[in-house]
This record gives structure tokens, C-alpha cells and sequence, in this order.
């Protein structure tokens, strides 16, 4: 669909936020435009005809199933409503260090603890775009242990671990840091190094690390290997500390972060979400509009399969998945698609059934 723009695709205000999503219907609008642009596509057959029913949802015409814009995405069978949803998106996505669940629970007056950070966690859950591309250029690459508190959901406070972290940030020449990639790592072997830096660093990059032992190889796996060692720059008289300045500035950023948004309140188990949601900001930092990551995010959420509160609340570890192949696109537009200024907007008296 092109570039997505101000004002047309995504709104460019809280105003103009307010005025367009004033009905669960005016939701489901947009989250239909946001997944099927060029018209329903069943997620059964993968056929894009079919008409829309009159309880909004759509029959497929070749395989007969019935489905709605949020079957098989997360909202699917969401007990809360859209224009909560959106209103949670929005605060998510429009404030600079996002919103814990205590604050958010408090700022749209939801009914429990839990329903907040749930729903939090599942957008948390859809951060990571598969098949998103790995850091390319000049990459420093360290580990850093965060953490340390540990919240049981029912409440109350306890010593939890800190966990290994694996760092990757783009250097930006003449200065300033690109994008950056975060993973807990089992231990600091090159077992778990070196797919860290497979994972999220391009092959053909210049990679910096420090003299660390778990590092040796990278050249073999297709890296240019800079290699900084500490001893040396204490010889030198350099502060071995600054070895390392864009990994050191950003592990410093999300232990902020973690302390300041989250109070310190991340366990272990949910580390992994946390740092998804970091570097998901910290890589639109420099985006114009707020209201373009709100855009990316229920973009990713309608991509995304649904994410059950069981999994959210026993998952020791990321899920894994294989990336998809993304969604057909192309086919001819349906009629029931106003070429209006604000494509999402549904004629009303386009609606059959
Ligand atoms: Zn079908």
C-alpha cells in the first residue's frame, strides 16, 4: 500500500485519534484495512472472495467458513473492547518509554491487574517482525547481566536472577548508533555467542567485541573481527570501559528503562518481552510521528497469531517460530473499498447481509 501517511493512514494527534475510533465498528474498519488492504482474503482457503455477513463477520465463497477481522490475530475472542484495545495500542505505541501495567490499569480505569498486563504482554508478543532483517555495517557486540527483581503476579517482591544478555548496536559513522538487538544468553560460551551474533548481525559486517574468549571465530562465520583488547587499552591508558561505548550506552538505557517504566517489577520468565519492547523504541526513537508506530503495531498485531493467557503466564523461555511467508497481496480490490481519502473507512452502504 505504500508508504503509510499522516493524517490518511494513521492519526496524527490524540485528537484526531479520538475522532476516528469512537466505536468498536470504526476499529474493526481499520484492523480489516490493516489486514486485508486489497480486500477479504480467508485465512482458511487463502481465496479472496467472499461477501460480509451482517454480523460484521465474512463467508468465505469457496471454502464456506465463517470468520471475523480478529479471528486468528490477538484479538481473537478478546473479552475486552476494540476501542479499549486501541486506546492501550495508543499509549503503548505514542508514549516515549511505553506504560507499565499498574499506570495503565489506572489510565483507562481497566478492571483488573492482570487484564492489563495481559494485554500489554500480548503486545509485547508482537514486536518482533519475522524475517526482520539482521544489523548490518559496523556492529559492537557484548553481554551484560539485567535484572534482579522479581514480581510474582499475585504481588510482592522478591530477589529474582539476572540474567546473561546478549548486545548488538549499529555504529553510525562519523558518530551516533543505529539500531540495536537484545537476547538473554544461556552463558557466555561461544555455544551461545556466536548464534547471537549469526542472529542479528549480517554476515560481511565489521563486528567489534572485546578479547573475550567466547568470541574467537567470528571471522570463520563470515565477520570482519575487530577485536578490543582490555589489557591493551589499560596499557595504553584508556579506560577499558569505553572499549565498547554504543553497547555500554544502550545496556545502561534498558536498565533505566526497566527501573524507571517497570520499577524494577520484570521476572526472569517475561525479561525476554521487555527487551523486545526496548528495542523495538529504542529503534524508532528518532520516528517523526507517534502515531506511526501506533500504525506498526496494530499492523503487527492483526499479522499475529493469537497468544493465549497460559502462555503468557508459564513461558520460561521466547517462543520460537518460524517466520511465515507474508500474507498474498495483489489480488484486484474489492467493491467494498472506498477509494476515499481515508481508505480504511468502510462505506457503510457497501455492507451486504
Ligand atoms: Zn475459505
Amino acid at each position: 500500500m505504500g508508504t503509510p501517511r499522516v493524517g490518511t493512514h494513521y492519526p496524527r494527534s490524540v485528537g484526531e485519534f479520538q475522532a476516528w475510533f469512537r466505536s468498536d465498528a470504526d476499529c474493526l474498519d481499520y484492523l480489516e484495512w490493516l489486514r486485508w488492504p486489497s480486500g477479504f482474503v480467508c485465512p482458511g482457503c487463502r481465496q479472496s472472495a467472499g461477501w460480509r455477513l451482517g454480523d460484521r463477520r465474512f463467508m468465505c465463497s469457496g471454502c464456506g467458513d465463517r470468520t471475523s477481522v480478529t479471528a486468528g490475530t490477538i484479538f481473537d475472542r478478546t473479552r475486552t473492547p476494540l476501542t479499549v484495545w486501541f486506546n492501550v495500542c495508543w499509549l503503548f505505541a505514542t508514549g516515549k518509554d511505553g506504560i507499565s501495567a499498574l499506570s495503565l490499569r489506572r489510565t483507562l480505569e481497566i478492571g483488573s491487574y492482570q487484564t492489563a498486563w495481559a494485554m500489554l504482554h500480548r503486545l509485547r508478543s508482537v514486536l518482533v517482525r519475522p524475517g526482520r532483517e539482521r544489523l548490518v555495517g559496523t556492529v559492537e557486540v557484548d553481554e551484560t547481566y539485567i535484572g534482579g527483581l522479581e514480581e510474582g503476579l499475585p504481588g510482592g517482591r522478591a530477589r529474582g536472577k539476572k540474567v546473561l544478555t546478549g548486545i548488538a548496536v549499529e555504529i553510525r559513522e562519523p558518530k551516533g548508533y543505529g539500531r540495536c538487538r537484545m537476547m538473554p544468553l544461556g552463558d557466555a560460551s561461544a555455544a551461545s555467542l556466536h548464534p547471537f551474533v549469526t542472529g542479528h548481525v549480517e554476515p560481511g559486517a565489521t563486528v567489534i567485541t572485546d578479547a573475550w574468549q567466547g568470541y574467537h571465530g567470528l571471522e570463520k562465520l563470515g565477520y570482519v573481527h575487530d577485536r578490543r583488547s582490555q589489557r591493551a587499552a589499560r596499557a595504553r591508558g584508556e579506560d577499558p570501559g569505553e572499549l565498547l561505548p554504543a553497547v555500554h550506552r544502550v545496556a545502561s538505557l534498558v536498565k533505566r528503562w526497566l527501573l524507571g517504566t517497570h520499577r524494577g517489577s520484570v521476572d526472569e520468565a517475561h525479561l525476554p518481552s521487555y527487551l523486545n519492547e526496548f528495542v523495538f523504541r529504542f529503534n524508532r526513537r528518532r520516528s517523526r510521528s507517534r502515531g506511526m508506530v501506533f500504525y506498526r503495531v496494530l499492523e503487527l498485531a492483526v499479522a499475529h497469531d493469537p497468544v493465549r493467557y497460559t502462555d503468557l503466564i508459564v513461558r520460561r523461555r521466547p517462543r520460537k517460530k518460524p517466520p511465515k511467508p507474508p500474507p498474498a497481496r495483489g489480488h484486484p480490490p474489492s467493491r467494498d473499498r472506498p477509494p476515499a481519502d481515508r481508505p480504511w473507512r468502510r462505506l457503510q452502504l457497501a455492507s451486504s447481509g
